[in-house]
C-alpha cells in the first residue's frame, strides 16, 4: 500500500518525536511491504517565524491533499515567547483551530489505556484498576456549546451572560456511526453519555444514537448520564470500550480518562472528518521545557502513528505490530524520564524510538 501523510513537526519536542513515529513507520514499512511517503509543512510558532501567521492556506492545502496528517505539538512558553506578544489568531495555537476547521474534523478520538507497567503512576486503588482498562473516548468536536452563538448583555442594571448548546440529528449521526465503526474495530460496546434527563439537545443526542444502533447489531449500546459517567470512571473504568458524547462533557470526560491512566507521555489521539482521513497526534503539548534535549517520551505519537495505520488505512495488523512492540519495550523495563521507575533503565527519546522499531517484525 502507498499512503501520503503529512507531517507536521511544529515547536518544542515536536521534531523529536515526529521523527522517531516516522522512523518506526519505515520500520513497518519496510516488513510489511507498504510505502509511507512524507510531505513535511510547517504550522504553529515555526510557521509565524517564517511566514507570520500559523497556518498558511497553502500549508492547509497540502493537508488536504494528504491521506492523513501527522502532528507532533505547537507552542512555545506562553508566558515568554514572542509568539504570544499577537492577536490570539496569530498565535501558535490557531494554527490548530485553523487545520481542524480546514479539515472539516468534527470527531476526536482519545484511548485511554492502562499499561500493567506504568500501573504504579495511576491514582486509582489496586482493586479498582485490576488488570487494567482499555477505552476510547469519542468526542464530538465542532458542535455543541463552544460553537454555540454567546453574548453579554446588562438586563435592568444585572449582568447577563448566555451560550447556546445546539445540535442537528445530522451532526450527531455522523459522530455516532464513527463511534459504532470504531466499537466494531474494538469490544463492540458503544456507552453513549448525555444528560437526557435535563436537555433537549440530549433527548435528540439519544434518539438518534438509538437509531444509528439499529444498523450495528453487533453492538452492545447503553446510555448513561454524564455525571454518573464521571463517577464511574474513577469507580469502575474497566467496564468501558468506546465512550460516545456530545463536546463539552468529552472535554471533560477525557481529561478525567487521561489523568487515570497516570502518564501525558503515552496518550495518543486522533480526530478525524467523514472519509477514513484523519490528522493523529499526542494528546500532550510542545513541552518547552524540554525541547532539544533527547528526553522527551515519543510513546503517545508513535501510538498516535498505530491509529494512522489503524483508522485511516486500515491496516490492523500493522498497527497491532506497533502497539504489541510498545508494549514489549516496557515489558523489558526500558522508560524515558517521565514515566522512569526503580529498577528500570532509562533512555532518551531517539533510543526509545529504536527500541520500538527494533521489536517490529
Ligand atoms: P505540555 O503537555 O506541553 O507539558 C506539560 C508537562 O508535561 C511539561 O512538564 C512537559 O515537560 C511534560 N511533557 C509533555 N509531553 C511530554 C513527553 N512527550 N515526554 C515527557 N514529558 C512530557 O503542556 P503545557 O506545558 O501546558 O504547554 C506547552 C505548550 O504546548 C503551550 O504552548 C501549549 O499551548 C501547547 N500545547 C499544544 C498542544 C497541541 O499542539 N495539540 C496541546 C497542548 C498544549
Amino acid at each position: 500500500m502507498e499512503c501520503k501523510i503529512v507531517t507536521i513537526p511544529g515547536d518544542g519536542i515536536g521534531p523529536e518525536i515526529v521523527r522517531e513515529a516516522c522512523k518506526v513507520l519505515d520500520k513497518v514499512g519496510r516488513v510489511y511491504g507498504h510505502t509511507f511517503s512524507y510531505k513535511e509543512i510547517l504550522m504553529g510558532g515555526c510557521s509565524i517565524d517564517a511566514y507570520g501567521v500559523p497556518l498558511t492556506d497553502e500549508a492547509l492545502a497540502e493537508a488536504k491533499a494528504a491521506d492523513a496528517v501527522l502532528l507532533g505539538a505547537v507552542g512555545g512558553n506562553v508566558g515568554n515567547s514572542r509568539w504570544y506578544d499577537v492577536a490570539p489568531n496569530l498565535r501558535p495555537e490557531a494554527g490548530l483551530l485553523a487545520i481542524r476547521k480546514g479539515l472539516g474534523l468534527f470527531a476526536n478520538m482519545r484511548p485511554a489505556y492502562l499499561y500493567q507497567e506504568l500501573a504504579q503512576a495511576c491514582p486509582l486503588k489496586k482493586e479498582i484498576i485490576g488488570d487494567g482498562f482499555d477505552m476510547v473516548i469519542m468526542r464530538e468536536l465542532t458542535g455543541g456549546l463552544y460553537f454555540g452563538e454567546r453574548h453579554t448583555e446588562e438586563v435592568d442594571g444585572v449582568l447577563q451572560a448566555v451560550d447556546t448548546l445546539t445540535y442537528n440529528e445530522h451532526e450527531i449521526r455522523r459522530i455516532a456511526i464513527k463511534a459504532f465503526d470504531i466499537a466494531m474495530k474494538r469490544r463492540k460496546k458503544v456507552t453513549s453519555v448525555d444528560k437526557a434527563n435535563v436537555l433537549d439537545s440530549s433527548r435528540l443526542w439519544r434518539k438518534v444514537v438509538e437509531e444509528v444502533a439499529k444498523d450495528y447489531p453487533e453492538i452492545t449500546l447503553e446510555h448513561m448520564l454524564v455525571d454518573n459517567c464521571a463517577m464511574q470512571l474513577v469507580m469502575n473504568p474497566r467496564q468501558f470500550d468506546v465512550i460516545l458524547t456530545e463536546n463539552m462533557f468529552g472535554d471533560i470526560l477525557s481529561d478525567e480518562a487521561s489523568m487515570i491512566t497516570g502518564s501525558i507521555g503515552m496518550l495518543s489521539s486522533a480526530s478525524m472528518n467523514e472519509t477514513k482521513f484523519g490528522l493523529y497526534e499526542p494528546s500532550h503539548g510542545s513541552a518547552p521545557d524540554i525541547a532539544g534535549k533527547d528526553v522527551a517520551n515519543p510513546i503517545a505519537t508513535i501510538l498516535s502513528a498505530a491509529m494512522m495505520l489503524r483508522y485511516s488505512f486500515d491496516l490492523d495488523k500493522e498497527a497491532s505490530a506497533i502497539e504489541a512492540a510498545v508494549q514489549k519495550v516496557l515489558t523489558e523495563g526500558y522508560r524515558t524520564v517521565d514515566i522512569m521507575a526503580e529498577g528500570c533503565e532509562q533512555t532518551g527519546t531517539a533510543r526509545m524510538g529504536d527500541l520500538i522499531a527494533e521489536r517490529i517484525g
